[in-house]
């Protein structure tokens, strides 16, 4: 059987944590390793650092993290992940590329929606307490 892998988009925290910790994302919790160097993550093939913001790729083999083209250049050559040698597919980087992608654009359209649908209750309130204020005024004889 092939291992996959998944895709992580990486927070500020995440860059100093330390080598083994567990992520949550998406309400699953995922024990990922990074490699260190002078405290900050690094990718474990070509000990580059980890930015905020960047995309990680976890191994499923061994929960390694990588960067994605460093991980996939080799991956096309080697058909294995380069920690524990397990077989591994760079089909299957590009896959977990596009999950957070999509992943990712649910989570925009869920926000929006939210918002929407705040902004939808505000007016409806403004609506209600303006027509309660013109009923207060008729009463009174103003209308
Ligand atoms: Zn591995």
């Amino acid at each position: 059987m092939v291992n996959g892998v998944f895709c992580i988009r990486l927070d500020s925290s995440d860059l100093t944590k330390g080598e083994i910790y567990v992520k949550n994302e998406s309400q699953r919790a995922y024990e990922v390793v990074f490699k260190m160097k002078n405290g900050r993550a690094v990718c474990a093939l070509d000990k580059s650092k980890f930015e905020a913001n960047e995309l990680a790729i976890i191994t499923q083999c061994c929960f390694s993290a990588f960067k994605n083209i460093q991980l996939k250049r080799e991956v096309e050559i080697t058909g294995k992940c380069p920690n524990c040698s397990k077989p591994l597919s760079s089909d299957k980087i590009t896959i977990a590329e596009k999950d957070l992608e999509i992943q990712e654009k649910d989570k925009t359209i869920n926000d929006l929606t939210k918002k929407v649908r705040d902004l939808e209750r505000e007016v409806s309130n403004e609506r209600r307490s303006f027509s309660t204020f013109i009923q207060s005024q008729r009463y009174e004889g103003f209308y």
